[in-house]
């Protein structure tokens, strides 16, 4: 079920979800389930406790790892509870390289928390492989990178970023949630490890928090798979079974949002009220080249600049069908200001994000729908 023979289509619908050998039940049971009935003490080779294993969540993590060509996947309660374990492989005083435009959540982890454990973070701009190169250290163990970035939607690099650190003592992780496995796949690239909010693509449908994480390495695995049970920040088995549910229909979800968001791209690129359209699907997106090398589709994801703080916020408060909230990657549109809302975090920092920004999130609705939607929004 997990042979890499077959397409992601065929994975994601099959891979970690054997029919149940009891029942035969062709959906993978919700083990709702903390702990499990052993033979005798000390000698169970089975499941022992749901925090350090559970049945639904196994499946998930095994379907995880095979859509991104990974040997081992792990699964978490959030994208931060998968980010924050991560972070716990390294030690005061190792220093982290990261985009200076990353997920507002990811920037609070890092400067509020982590710094107070005596890490240290450069902020740098990963489209220049320069400022990489010159921000390694003898004490830098990890490059974070985010592609597509949220919400500037600028482009790293991920074989040409491996390729800048080879030879250094450090893992490259990237943060791939705004693109799912059905788009890139970091790990076939060279990155150590690949992270997603499975909140948004992977999930799908707006109805579950969670993080995944997919590697090659068995020895990062093992601690990393330590650090899940030690620390605890794992996900309930109906979360996963949603995850699960969710990434059955990745692929079409994916071509779907993709087509969408490219007809509003163009659309928004020809309206005189905007000033600018983000999208790695346009060839007016600076790195247009690097997006048809590195991105199977384009993806859902849409950033635009308005002439005034004030016309963003006129906008979001009057689309109809883009929805005013928060997160992303759902079936449903939707709409934000990332200034106030998901990178408040970053307001008052180097790497905040223009007042003027609008951030689009573009559903599997009908296009002609949608269109019409943000028409009668600018009007
Ligand atoms: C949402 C998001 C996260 C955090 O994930 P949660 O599931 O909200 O904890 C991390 N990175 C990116 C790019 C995100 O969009």
């Amino acid at each position: 079920m997990n042979d890499p023979k077959y397409h992601l289509d065929t994975l994601a619908i099959h891979a970690g979800q054997p029919p149940d050998p009891v029942t035969g039940a062709i959906m993978t049971p919700i083990y709702q389930t903390s702990t499990y009935v052993q033979a005798a003490p000390a000698e169970h080779k089975g499941y022992e406790y749901s925090r350090t294993d559970n049945p639904t969540r196994t499946a998930l993590q095994e379907c995880v790892a095979a859509l991104e060509g990974g040997q081992y996947g792990l699964a978490f309660a959030s994208g931060l509870a998968a980010i924050d374990t991560i972070m716990r492989l390294f030690n005061p005083g190792d220093h982290v390289i990261v985009g200076n435009d990353v997920y507002g959540g990811t920037y609070r982890l890092f400067e509020r928390v982590y710094r107070r454990y005596g890490l240290t973070f450069s902020w740098v701009d990963l489209a220049d492989l320069d400022s990489v190169r010159a921000a390694i250290r003898p004490e830098t163990r990890l490059l974070w990178l985010e592609t597509p970035t949220n919400p500037m939607m600028r482009l790293a690099d991920i074989a040409g970023l491996v390729e800048t650190v080879r030879g250094h003592p450090i893992l490259v992780a990237v943060d791939s949630t705004f693109c799912s496995p059905a788009i890139q796949q970091p790990l076939r690239l060279g990155a150590d490890i690949v992270m997603h909010s499975s909140t948004k693509y992977l999930g799908g449908h707006s109805d579950a928090v969670g993080g995944v994480i997919a590697l090659n390495n068995e020895e990062i695995y093992t601690q990393l798979k330590f650090l899940q049970n030690a620390v605890g920040a794992v996900p309930g088995p109906m979360d996963c079974f949603l995850v699960l549910r969710g990434l059955k229909t990745l692929g079409v979800r994916i071509e779907r949002h993709s087509q969408n968001a490219l007809q509003i791209a163009q659309f928004l690129e020809d309206h005189p009220a905007v000033q600018q359209v983000i999208y790695p699907g346009l060839e007016s997106h600076p790195q247009y080249a690097l997006a048809r090398q590195q991105m199977r589709f384009p993806g859902g994801m849409i950033s635009i600049l308005l002439d005034t703080p004030e016309a963003g916020r006129r906008m979001v408060t009057r689309t109809k069908l883009f929805a005013l909230a928060e997160s992303l990657g759902g079936v449903e549109s939707l709409i934000e200001h990332p200034y106030s809302m998901t990178h408040a975090s970053t307001a008052t920092s180097d790497i905040a994000v223009p007042k003027t920004l609008v951030r689009l999130s573009v559903g599997i609705e009908n296009v002609e729908d949608l269109l019409n939607d943000l028409r009668e929004a600018l009007s």
